[in-house]
């Protein structure tokens, strides 16, 4: 019997195809599985089971009468920041704990046009601002992925920890998440699953709970890199209700999985290393290297010296941006409310029930540096570096065709740990944010287990809309490293 849940996207899809079973029993067994573990993990906050199954009932007819779109009748996650119409959308804050939104964002619109089955909404950082999904308001996600010999639950990274987390567990084929400083590529390294931050404007962002608009980016988690490539060909693609989403052709991405990548230059960054890093990463990172040059790839070295203030300057940016996006939840157009005498205490009543710590912490610090007298100090210096990380890349992608770095400083930590100050939490973001600032697309792909037995992802950071050069490259390291180890808590048992 084939196992419904271990599978693939891309098998799944085949599956489907072969009539070797339908949507509604691959979504079935997704739905039993995310019974069976969704209580331990918490991955999702919110589970659609009968509209999942609708979907999926649909689905079978659309592909019976031979019109199957891209995803057609595949069950995968939403992260809990893209509105779906009808059905609750929280961004894991208080604040938007009741708000059900009247449409659909770009994104999860053009997965639906393609077939796709919605198994929920999945859990994150309260408004996508944090590394560890320690920040939701709905409780803490958990990895399903546990150090050898010691059962304590650990942190699946963040933003995107819900998604993550599910896609691992065998929970969800394959979702949705967003990356506005690594929330996509850094969760996906603690859960030894794949995802890519597309180019910035290479995904709507229409209908996606803003954190920092600038930088916000959609892309896909998935557990091999081909998946990935199936799922982004579906979100991606110019909207004209986005201003910043980029009129350039989808390309077919799933062609670039498996090819070849001989001949190409390949950069490695001096500065991609941090004080304290432990040593085993720079060996998978070595060990990367290796497996590159043995495909026939030619490493440089090269330098992006501005690096050192990637993350002062993205802390400042994000925050900027946030505190400004976040505005407008002020308890009388969007969510909860806390009733007051004055328009201004209502205002600040409902904001100060509303929002998180980490949150109210991020628009303080955002509305200091934008700050009549600080702006020009804080705010206006940090996007001037920022043009200097741009250009940092942009010299380099003149020598070399990507870039090759760990993708996190360390493996999945524990539930509640580096919760002491905010700066050890932002730590994690070291090697994920300058792709970000520059707004370049960067790949997680994991490549192996540390010696606690937790799994490690590598980085690959492209030019821009050169996202098929990160999915052979990408294919290529997955080849080699033939990562195939499975998390301890995994649903394989339930399907
Ligand atoms: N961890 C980073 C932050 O806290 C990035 C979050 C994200 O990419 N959404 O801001």
């Amino acid at each position: 019997m084939v196992e419904l849940t271990g599978q693939s996207l891309a098998a799944a899809l085949d599956g489907l195809e072969k009539g070797r079973f339908s949507s509604v029993e691959l979504t079935r067994a997704h739905l039993d599985a995310v019974e069976a573990l969704n209580p331990t993990l918490n991955a999702y906050i919110t589970v659609t089971a009968e509209q999942a199954l609708t979907q999926a009932a649909e689905a079978d007819a659309v592909r019976a009468r031979g019109e199957a779109g891209l995803l057609c009748g595949a069950p995968v996650a939403i992260k809990d920041l893209f509105c779906t119409e009808g059905v609750r959308t929280t961004a894991a804050s208080r604040i938007l704990s009741n708000f059900v939104p009247p449409y659909e964002s770009t994104v999860t619109a053009q997965m639906k046009r393609d077939g796709a089955v919605s198994l929920g909404k999945t859990n994150l950082d309260e408004f996508a601002m944090g590394s560890s999904n320690m920040t939701s308001a709905f409780g803490a996600v958990q990895n399903p992925w546990r150090r050898r010999g010691d059962d304590s639950p650990l942190v699946p990274g963040g933003s995107s920890g819900g998604s993550a987390s599910a896609v691992a567990a065998r929970i969800a084929l394959a979702a949705t998440g967003t990356d506005t400083g690594g929330s996509i590529r850094q969760p996906a390294s603690f859960c030894g699953i794949a995802g890519i931050k597309p180019t910035y404007g290479r995904c709507s962002r229409w209908g996606t709970v803003a954190f920092a608009s600038s930088l916000d980016q959609a892309g896909p988690l998935a557990r091999t890199v081909e998946d990935c490539a199936i799922l982004l060909r579906s979100m991606a693609g110019f909207d004209p209700k986005d201003s910043t989403s980029v009129d350039v052709a989808v390309p077919d991405f799933r062609a670039a999985v498996g090819r070849s990548v001989k001949g190409m230059r390949i950069g490695i960054p001096a500065e991609y290393r941090a004080p304290g890093m432990p040593e085993e990463i720079e060996r998978w990172w070595q060990q990367g290297i290796a497996w590159l040059r043995d495909a026939g790839c030619e490493i440089v070295d090269v330098s992006l010296p501005h690096t050192r203030y990637g993350l002062a300057t993205y802390y400042i940016v994000a925050p900027a941006e946030c505190s400004s996006n976040l505005a407008r939840y002020d308890g009388v157009r969007f969510g909860e409310r806390v009733e007051a005498d004055s328009l201004d205490a209502l205002y600040e009543r409902s904001r100060a029930a509303g929002f998180g710590d980490e949150v109210k912490r991020r628009i303080l610090i955002g509305t200091y540096v934008l700050s009549s007298g600080y702006y020009d100090a804080y705010y206006l210096k940090a996007q001037k570096v920022r043009s200097l990380i741009l250009r940092d890349f942009t010299e380099a992608f003149g020598r070399v065709d990507a870039l090759l770095t760990p993708t996190a400083p360390s493996a999945a930590f524990g539930l509640g740990e580096k919760m002491s100050d905010p700066v050890t939490m932002y730590l994690n973001d070291i090697f994920t944010v300058p792709a970000s600032m520059a707004g370049v697309p960067g790949m997680s792909v994991p490549v192996g287990l540390d010696s606690a037995g937790l799994p490690l992802g590598l980085q690959l950071i492209g030019r821009p809309f050169d996202e098929e050069t990160l999915f052979a490259l990408g294919s290529a390291l997955e080849k080699a490293a033939g990562f195939d180890h499975l998390p301890a808590l995994r649903a394989g048992a339930v399907a």
